[in-house]
């Protein structure tokens, strides 16, 4: 079917991601993806992690897939999760402040 998702666009229930902004920065959102892996792991569930792609702040899935704001700290105990989240949010920064040294933020709407 043409008119049919890519997987990055589905939840893990197969519903589309809401087109939604992050609380930090306003980037538009509307796909997740994981960082390795094939796209049927990339579906996400309410409570999964994920970061801004424009200003690599750490966010959480909500009840409705929208993000909210988050932390590393949030992963508790899971040390690895954590250091996936730090290196990630670092790489995306990184990566940002090379390719757009005018600065990360931006107002909804306006994704660079
Ligand atoms: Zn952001």
């Amino acid at each position: 079917m043409s008119d049919e998702l890519p997987p990055e666009r589905l939840n893990k229930f197969g519903k589309p991601l809401p087109t939604s902004y992050c609380p930090d920065c306003g980037y538009e959102m509307d796909a997740a993806t994981l960082v390795s892996g094939g796209p049927k792991q990339a579906r996400p569930v309410p409570g999964d992690f994920t970061c801004c792609l424009n200003c690599g702040t750490i966010l959480q899935f909500g009840p409705d897939m929208q993000p909210v704001l988050s932390s590393a700290d949030s992963a508790g105990n899971n040390e690895k999760l954590r250091y996936a989240l730090l290196t990630l949010q670092a790489e995306i920064r990184k990566f940002r402040a090379k390719h757009y040294p005018k600065g990360l933020r931006n107002e909804p709407g306006t994704n660079p």
